[in-house]
């Protein structure tokens, strides 16, 4: 292999782990291969054991750098990225949100874990670390949005600037004119991914209440539909006060998620038929975000890694005690958002259940949209079906521990 010891103090300064050069079988994602295929050459690779050292295609450690940062930087999207124009002084504006210094070695670690070998890795940050120690550092900016689109600093801002909900005309540049942005693009990749569901006449939710028995209650619609506004409790979903009607796609589901916060040893369940088509948002299936070196999909990638994040507070367990939660206000702004959004014009979300992995919806709907059985059609939004209740022993799934559900 060419040395790097001859180094001659040439205005490109070259570290010496730089100069080493390594073969495509150490690189594990597609895309960064084929964008390193530029800077590649015929030479020995110094990752492979010594035996396999034939010439081969290669490329050099610092070439490897530049591609892993400039991915993880701002720069030029490229001419199809799918950046929306209005969300171009957001950008401009962050830099607030967080004030450490960015530590380029640090975010390739963090960022190549599963794409480098682990001598590969090393060589890397070394090779950051070397040219910033002698004084040639390394142009990064760490791209705004990969941070301040993730769903863990979105939970911050709306918990720690203690905002409420999801207001109408925002200051421009304040934190609620950011997230109102944000909310935007994330209701964009929304309907760009197709996860808006029709749920259709007919199909059934099912829902219940836990027991000290196994009688019948003979439930009516009114009493297993959803809360009236004045008693709604605040769950993760919705603040106190406002209705939402939970429910199960099977009778398995439902009997799982209410025992999970409720000791009574029973669980009565019943299904509602859908009487109109709801429209609503579908998380059960979220497609998988893109290569983090597919620069063009960026934002594509940032907001479905959002919407994966939140799809999984929506269903995780969450210890039960009545009070009011701060940390619900995260969940709770976005289904606001979901609920009062012009552009999606949904009626509810729909979910998988973190206990096994069943189908779970959170419907905008109240009490006097769930109708007795004996309702007309075209009437309502839900029915209750007669003889569908049934009573359960309740789920050996929930009873592993006191944590809940959101529900
Ligand atoms: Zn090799």
């Amino acid at each position: 292999m060419e040395s790097a010891d001859g180094d001659d103090g040439a205005a490109s300064w070259e570290p010496a782990v730089g100069a080493l050069a390594l073969c495509f079988e150490h690189l594990h994602d597609d895309l960064l291969q084929k964008r390193l295929r530029d800077g590649a050459f015929r030479g020995e690779c110094s990752f492979c054991p010594d035996g396999a050292r034939d010439r081969v295609t290669v490329v050099r450690v610092s070439r490897l750098a530049e591609e892993i940062l400039a991915a993880l930087s701002d720069g030029d999207p490229g001419p199809s990225a799918d950046v929306p124009v209005e969300w171009a002084h957001v950008e401009r504006a962050q830099g607030d949100a967080h004030k450490a210094p960015p530590d380029p070695a640090q975010a390739v670690a963090e960022a190549c874990d599963a794409v480098l070998d682990d001598d590969v890795l090393k060589a890397v940050k070394d090779c950051i670390d070397q040219k910033n120690w002698y004084g040639d550092p390394v142009e990064f900016v760490p791209r705004s949005s990969t941070m301040r689109d993730s769903w863990a600093s979105f939970c911050r801002t709306v918990v720690e600037r203690d905002l409420d909900l999801p207001g109408s005309d925002p200051a421009p540049g304040s934190d609620r004119d950011k997230l109102d942005s944000l909310m935007g693009r994330i209701a964009g990749i929304i309907r760009e991914a197709h996860l808006i569901r029709t749920v259709e006449p007919g199909e059934k939710i099912w829902r219940g209440r836990m027991r000290a028995d196994d009688v019948l209650p003979h439930y009516r619609a009114r009493d297993i539909g959803s809360a009236p506004p004045g008693r709604a409790a605040e769950n993760r979903m919705s603040r106190a006060g406002v209705p939402l009607f939970y429910g199960s796609a099977d009778s398995d589901t439902a009997v799982v998620e209410i025992s999970a916060r409720d000791d009574r040893p029973f669980a009565a369940v019943a299904a509602f038929e859908v009487t109109r088509p709801i429209r609503v948002v579908d998380l059960v299936d979220i497609p998988k975000a893109p290569s983090r070196f597919d620069r063009e999909a960026a934002a594509r990638r940032d907001s479905l890694v959002f919407l994966r994040d939140f799809a999984r507070d929506l269903s995780r367990p969450v210890f039960y005690d009545g009070r009011p939660h701060r940390d619900y206000r995260p969940t709770q702004y976005v289904t606001d958002y979901f609920r009062e959004s012009p552009g999606l014009r949904v009626e509810g979300i729909r979910f998988r259940s973190a206990h096994n992995a069943g189908v779970n919806y959170a419907l905008f709907v109240e009490v006097t949209q769930c109708l007795a059985s004996d309702a007309a059609d075209g009437h309502g939004t839900l029915r209750l079906i007669a003889g569908s209740e049934r009573v359960e022993p309740r789920s050996h799934v929930a009873r592993r521990s006191a944590v809940t559900p959101a529900v």
